[in-house]
């Protein structure tokens, strides 16, 4: 045995750990009754602490110092060169995090999230204030921590995203905004009912779910070695390779919310089905600061991939042509005056709204830059907890041109800020970013990809996805993997240049 196989068998227990704590998250947010959270906070809890333990432990130090002298002749390249220096990183980060913080932030975190969902429901926001503060500080405490050269939020996002900065995000935002500001003018301007109203009729949940089944199944999500069940708040988590599970939620008078949930936790399942079953076990499937077993790059390329398959590719006029027969099918009755066309229309309309986990593709993006912001305000200083309210407001006013009619649906619709977590939202505009430029990447290297796709073929898009994605696990940084695969880093013209297409078509804003 080498050191660096000593190494690799320590994490291979972290990972464990890491699947074992996801198994639990998964049964506390799909089957566990609401009573047994007390218990399973303790639980999650206790096995945390243990991951940490050993993963920080001296023994580790002294294993990653023999592997990286080992490994110093190493191609840098090579996947055991970037799985050390990622577990280097890692352990040097988590050292810095004083276990008193996290177990403050996890001591607080229930409580907190309790108080929010009381706030929201009574639409109270003096109620939840004072937890938002101590958050906030938690926060403040964690970014010092983890360190950052020039923004505390720097720090934060290194959570989910590292390497991305509130300076690019900045950058970002400034070029999403400049077009799609005018874009969503124009389309308030064209917009009008549709002829008819498919979601007046009542569709039988039972049926939604074959529905979901089989459109999950057709873009190649593995049923082998996955699951499909449901959840208040659909997410998708996965143990190894061979077992992810999905889940996607369910209202009787509105069938899309169902099936394109279903179909974004199917486009984060097929990344992780998809990663090279060598790396099953490694560093290159783990979070070690969020202590999870996953193996997307960031949590920015998962939501690249949920949103390719969701929104390019599930919500295209393409898929529809080709699968609205099936849906007809299923829901003769309802769909009975509806063609594909219609179908179609129905699922891409596109108007301002208040609530960020409705919105449709031109708008989502403003949801999220006005979150960002807010973060980026508050961690600076520059607001207080106290101006809230008003700013969030102001800003939904400037972007939106709406007036949320209270908090409950302005400021404490999310349920983010409760249990800290602070730097996570720009992931979901980063993945749209990416979908867009992976799937123009994947059409200029494949001619045919449109028409396969037409053909509902869907099985050469996914193969490319994981010859350039998936199959990497962690290996790359976002910029890095996107790079290899498309030839350039972060890039938000395909994403502008793809909803002005779509929306100039489908409002006739020409
Ligand atoms: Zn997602």
């Amino acid at each position: 045995m080498t050191a660096y196989d000593d190494l690799r068998a320590r994490i291979a227990e972290c990972h464990d750990l890491f699947c074992i704590l996801n198994m639990l998250k998964w049964d506390m947010r799909a089957m566990m009754p609401a009573a047994g959270a007390a218990s399973r906070g303790a639980q999650l809890a206790t096995l945390s602490k243990l991951a940490k333990s050993i993963f920080i432990s001296d023994e580790t130090a002294r294993l990653l110092d023999a592997a990286e002298a080992e490994i110093e002749s190493a191609d840098p390249d090579s996947y055991k060169a970037r799985a050390l220096r990622q577990t280097r990183d890692a352990y040097e980060i988590q050292r810095r995090i004083p276990a008193g913080l996290v177990g403050r932030m996890a001591a607080l975190g229930p409580e907190s999230e309790a108080v929010w969902a009381r706030a929201k429901d009574e639409n109270d926001f003096a109620a939840f204030k004072p937890y938002l503060q101590q958050m906030l500080a938690l926060n403040i405490e964690l970014a010092e921590a983890i360190g950052y050269a020039d923004h505390p939020f720097d720090a934060l996002i290194r959570q989910f995203e590292p390497g991305m900065t509130a300076a690019q995000l900045e950058v970002i935002f400034a070029e999403l905004k400049a077009r799609i500001l005018p874009l969503l003018q124009r389309i308030v301007a064209a917009d009008a009912p549709l002829p008819l109203d498919l979601w007046e009729a009542e569709y039988d949940l039972a049926t939604q779910k074959s529905l979901c089944l089989e459109m999950a199944a057709l873009i190649g999500f593995d049923f082998e070695r996955g699951r499909l069940d449901s959840a208040p708040h659909p997410f998708e988590i996965s143990f190894t390779r061979d077992d992810v599970r999905i889940t996607t939620r369910y209202d009787a008078n509105y069938l899309p919310m169902s099936l394109f949930a279903a179909l974004h936790e199917a486009g984060h399942g097929l990344y992780e089905q998809n990663i090279a079953p060598e790396l099953t076990r490694t560093a290159l499937t783990a979070d070690f600061l969020g202590q999870y077993a996953v193996g997307g790059a960031s949590f920015g390329a998962h939501e690249f991939s949920s949103r390719l398959w969701e929104n390019q590719i599930g919500r295209s006029r393409e898929f529809w042509r080709l699968h609205f027969g099936r849906a007809q099918a299923l829901f003769p009755e309802q769909l009975a005056a509806a063609d594909a066309e219609l179908f179609y229309r129905a699922v891409n309309r596109a108007r301002p709204s208040l609530i960020r986990v409705e919105a449709d593709e031109v708008t989502y993006n403003l949801h999220i830059m006005l979150r960002a912001e807010i973060e980026m305000a508050l961690l600076e200083g520059a607001i207080a907890v106290d101006d809230l309210p008003e700013f969030w407001n102001a800003k939904m006013q400037d972007y939106l041109g709406l007036a949320p009619p209270d908090d409950r649906r302005g400021v404490l619709q999310d349920v983010h800020w409760s249990f800290g977590g602070f730097g996570n939202f720009p992931c979901y505009t980063i993945g749209n970013i990416m979908a867009a430029q992976a799937l123009a990447a994947a059409q200029a290297q494949m001619p045919d990809l449109a028409a396969r796709l037409a053909a509902g073929d869907y099985q050469t898009l996914l193969a490319w996805l994981t010859e350039n994605f998936y199959r990497h696990g962690r290996a790359y940084g976002t910029d890095e993997l996107l790079t290899r695969a498309t030839g350039e880093g972060l890039n938000t013209a395909p994403l502008l240049d793809y909803l002005e297409g779509k929306y100039t078509d489908l409002y006739d804003l020409n």
